[in-house]
């Protein structure tokens, strides 16, 4: 094989016709011997005007120049075939995963715990913590409802302590949590002596606009029926 790559301006005379009969021969020689002539040869095959001779503009030069440098003309034929199997990849796992997302979008709700009186083990850590929020909570018309709410934006839990509860017969005190779709989650609470405390375990505040107590039918409502005892909101 001649060691001596052609030119590339032989190539592209090659391709227009404009080289000798003589020549011809050795070109075509060690282009199907020479790798990287040959690439270089495909190109220019692909990259001319069939019918046309003139030599391409100086900026297409300047392209080939860098592609062969960076081995882009080795590799072009190689990458082709990947970057449509990556890309369909990509669509397939779309396309798998889309009835999924959109079910976890619809069913997805926010999640808390929630733990009352004697099942809150650690009040006084929470309510000296530097980090909470101390709030008076907004008892509604004469309600004799009070107490306090404290608010640990960090760790999204509230904790919640309510007096003047009174004992009613016909009634239980509920507890409602209301997210920014406005749905209300209900607890009844757990009432001593007209006290009561809540620990609420938020997956995350910021889903839920207030807390707000009401008047419930006994064992508690699916959603708030009677009339509301009081507010609190952590906007
Ligand atoms: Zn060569």
């Amino acid at each position: 094989m001649n060691k001596k790559h052609v030119r590339e301006e032989e190539i592209i005379d090659f391709l227009n016709g404009d080289t000798e009969e003589s020549e011809n021969f050795k070109i075509e020689e060690h282009i199907s011997e020479c790798e990287q002539c040959k690439q270089l040869y495909l190109f220019w095959q692909e990259a001319l005007p069939t019918g046309n001779e003139t030599i391409p503009s100086p900026f297409l030069k300047i392209r080939v120049d860098k592609r062969l440098k960076r081995g882009w003309l080795q590799k072009r034929q190689i990458q082709k075939p990947f970057a449509v199997a990556a890309g369909m990849m990509i669509i397939m796992i779309v396309c798998l995963s889309l009835p999924d997302l959109l079910r976890q979008s619809v069913t997805t709700e926010p999640k808390y715990e929630i733990f009352q009186n004697s099942e809150i083990k650690d009040q006084e850590i929470f309510v000296s913590n530097p980090q909470v929020e101390k709030q008076e909570i907004v008892p509604i018309a004469n309600n004799e409802v009070n107490g306090e709410v404290w608010v640990n934006n960090e760790t999204s839990e509230i904790l919640l302590e309510l007096y003047g509860l009174s004992g009613l017969d016909q009634n239980d005190h509920q507890l409602w949590i209301v997210d920014h779709q406005n749905r209300a989650k209900g607890e009844i609470l757990m009432v001593e002596n007209g006290t009561t405390r809540v620990l609420y375990r938020l997956d995350d505040l910021s889903h839920y606009k207030f807390l707000k107590g009401s008047l419930e039918p006994l064992g508690g409502s699916h959603q708030p029926t009677g009339p509301e005892t009081f507010f609190v909101t952590f906007e």
